[in-house]
């Protein structure tokens, strides 16, 4: 189980955790609004301890969806490594607790997995073995039989298929996930991987006087000229089109992140996990950004796709602050010092440390002291907290959360920076504990610099 430090705030380790430097105004660099707003909605699974509750939970969740007269079931936040199995049902668990005429799709905590029943694989037109889209795997057995498990695009296809937000939801979900993220003292929020209606439904909020703070927006890559011509359509003094997302490689609980080196238990066929973009189609992507004017983040955790990235970047002479790595979980030593000679925003998420430690001493015990290099990054020189706009000299470091996939509470990435384990974890337990920073550093990096 993931314990949030929340649990052990009792003051034993130092830490004004809660507590941001007087006159620090927050940003989170890194949320997915519609999906926290839906998340404060789903049922989740997050606290399940065992393969059994998981399957309990399924068994009611069907039922009551049953006895309403409903056909679809999607379960959030399944967190398997945290369960006393570390396994995913089989399918036929999983169909015998569904029973056969509801659609149960589970996502995975990281939204890049899912497990779906026979009913919604059949709902959802997905057959064993099939691709979706570029990224996106249907699992089959050695027989060619489908396992449940869906990776990436198909994992989102099923997850459509068993309930897409209504017009009328979107708003509220999204005033919802914007209140939570004040709450917790967030002034400005970027959202990666904005859908096409996201943009209208904030400008419609900061017309009401309903918009709690400033949102830059990162739509999908096919969307961006889209997005960049209707932009007069949606923008306002506080909602801003900043640019477009994409994704270079999978996760490292996923065993996708692109790795430079194999990782322990790797994946069959994908030893270094994923190159999601060929190097030649990145180049393009940022020569689009470029002469559209606007940014382009790229999801890059591993440190191979770390490393494509950067050489992209090198290779077209994209301008600075053109590009920014999301994630950077894994970063060689010999590309820190990179961010900052090509100009590029380095937004990483050390939060990700506190539920990634299990997997990173599995999958990664020879790479242990990459991981979220922070201490040398800022020592390359990059600024805590800025995210220049294109042309601007600087790189900067930059906090978020990624929520909803974890928690969006600050004092999560200032525990995983400072602390480099989770609160009650033996020090010896620390993930890379040379490369850990000061609360004050941590916090500057969650600061608008
Ligand atoms: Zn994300």
């Amino acid at each position: 189980m993931t314990s949030g430090p929340g649990d052990a705030l009792g003051g034993h380790t130092g830490l004004g955790l809660r507590t941001p430097p007087p006159g620090l105004v927050l940003r989170e660099a890194h949320a997915h609004l519609p999906a926290l707003g839906e998340s404060l909605t789903l049922e989740r699974l997050d606290a399940c301890t065992s393969l059994g509750e998981c399957l309990e939970r399924v068994r009611g969740a069907c039922g009551r969806a049953g006895a309403m007269g409903e056909s679809t079931v999607r379960l959030a936040s399944a967190r398997v490594e945290a369960w006393a199995e570390a396994r995913w049902p089989t399918l036929s668990e999983l169909d015998e607790a569904s029973g056969p005429s509801v659609g149960v799709v589970i996502m995975s905590f990281d939204h890049h997995l899912a497990m779906a029943n026979s009913a919604a694989l059949n709902g959802a037109g997905l057959r064993a073995g099939e691709r979706v889209k570029e990224r996106g795997v249907v699992e089959a057995d050695e027989h060619h039989r489908p396992t449940g498990l869906l990776l990436e695009d198909a994992a989102y296809k099923a997850w459509g298929w068993a309930g897409e937000l209504s017009e009328s939801q979107r708003l509220p979900l999204v005033r919802s996930a914007l209140r939570l993220l004040a709450e917790l003292g967030y002034r400005e929020v970027h959202d990666l991987h904005s859908p096409a209606w996201l943009g209208p439904v904030l400008r419609e909020l900061d017309e009401r006087g309903e918009l709690s703070m400033d949102v830059g927006l990162y739509v999908p890559l096919e969307g961006i000229g889209e997005a960049v011509a209707g932009r007069t359509g949606f923008e306002t003094s506080r909602v801003t089109l900043l640019g477009a997302k994409v994704f270079s490689d999978g996760t490292l609980n996923g065993r996708t992140a692109h790795m430079l080196h194999r990782y322990s238990e790797p994946r069959v066929g994908y030893s270094r996990g994923q190159c999601l973009i060929a190097p030649l189609v990145l180049d393009d992507h940022i020569r689009l950004v470029e002469s559209l004017g606007v940014q382009l983040a790229i999801h890059a955790i591993g440190d191979g796709a770390v490393r494509t990235v950067l050489d992209c970047v090198k290779r077209v002479r994209a301008s600075r602050n053109r590009v920014r790595i999301e994630h950077a979980e894994v970063v060689d030593r010999a590309d820190v010092a990179r961010f900052g000679e090509l100009g590029v925003t380095c937004s990483v998420q050390p939060c990700h440390l506190l539920s990634d430690i299990e997997a990173l001493r599995r999958f990664l015990p020879h790479r242990l002291d990459r991981v979220l290099p922070l201490r040398e990054l800022l020592e390359s020189g990059l600024k805590p907290g800025h995210i220049g706009r294109p042309g601007d000299p600087d790189a900067g470091l930059v906090f978020g959360s990624d929520v909803p996939i974890v928690r969006a509470e600050p004092e999560d990435s200032i525990v995983a920076s400072v602390l480099r384990r989770r609160i009650g974890m033996a020090a010896e337990d620390a993930i890379a504990p040379e490369q850990a920073i000061t609360e004050a550093e941590a916090w500057s990096c969650f600061g608008i610099a």
